[in-house]
Parts: structure tokens; C-alpha cells; sequence
């Protein structure tokens, strides 16, 4: 089976700002930053997204949290403070098929959620209906 990009990333076979390596995680640079601090953090073993985890996997989940607080340290915004992302799927923006988390930090982030207006009103329509 073809490799996706970050297995590629994983393996070596393509070149990316490694942050950090352990036998559970790598972490490296996203390539297109939204933040002075944007590393994403992948697993060792390829899980596609949160949706296919298994219990088997808790030593690489809970490795990814660890690996955030020391990476968050490394990068000096540990006490300015960060956030942890991981999207799933289609509607939450998911566009490589491999679990990542995304730190970022280094500046005030917005808010965690941000809607398109369209969106927003569609949110809100919805909202006011149910409520009838
Ligand atoms: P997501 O939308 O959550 O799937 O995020 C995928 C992320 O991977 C995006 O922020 C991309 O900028 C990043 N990305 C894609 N290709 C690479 C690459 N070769 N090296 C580093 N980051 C990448």
C-alpha cells in the first residue's frame, strides 16, 4: 500500500523539521504555520483518525499528551500557555489520513471555534428551531 505523507515523514523517506522523537511519537514543524509554534504531533503507528483508535492504543495516546507538555516546554510556551487540536473527519477539517494533534501556541489565541457568518446563521436557525 502507497504511504500517505506523514507515514513518509514517520519513516524519513520525506524531509520535515523534526521537533522531537521517542519510540511512541514524532513531532514535527507543520509546514504551512498558523502560530509562531506549530508542530504536529503523529503516533508511530498509522491510526487514520480519533475515530479508529483502540484500547490496545493507549500507550501512544497517552504518549502524545506527554510528548505535548515537553515539546510545549522545548518551545518555551509552556507558561504562555497553547492549544491542542486534533481533527476528525469531514466536517472537522481532517485532511490527512493519518492521526495528528497540532500544538499551537505563541500568541493570544481566538477563539477556539471560529464559524464562517453563513455558517454562524445557519447555527443559529437550527438553534432558535429546536428551541420551539
Ligand atoms: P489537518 O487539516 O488537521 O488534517 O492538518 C493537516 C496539516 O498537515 C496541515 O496543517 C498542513 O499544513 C500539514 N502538512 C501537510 N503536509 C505537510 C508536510 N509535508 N510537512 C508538514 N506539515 C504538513
Amino acid at each position: 500500500m502507497n504511504k500517505n505523507i506523514f507515514e513518509k515523514i514517520r519513516d524519513g523517506e520525506e524531509k520535515a523539521d523534526i521537533v522531537y522523537k521517542d519510540d511512541y511519537i514524532t513531532a514535527f514543524k507543520d509546514i504551512d504555520p498558523n502560530a509562531p509554534v506549530h508542530i504536529l504531533i503523529i503516533p508511530n503507528k498509522k491510526i487514520e483518525s480519533l475515530n479508529d483508535i483502540q484500547e490496545e492504543d493507549s500507550s501512544y495516546l497517552s504518549n502524545i499528551l506527554l510528548g505535548a507538555k515537553k515539546i510545549a516546554k522545548q518551545f518555551n510556551i509552556d507558561q504562555s500557555g497553547y492549544r491542542l487540536i486534533t481533527n476528525c473527519g469531514s466536517d472537522g477539517g481532517q485532511e490527512v489520513q493519518y492521526l495528528h494533534f497540532h500544538l499551537v501556541g505563541g500568541l493570544k489565541l481566538g477563539k477556539m471555534i471560529s464559524l464562517s457568518k453563513s455558517e454562524k446563521k445557519k447555527f443559529n436557525e437550527l438553534k432558535s428551531l429546536q428551541n420551539k
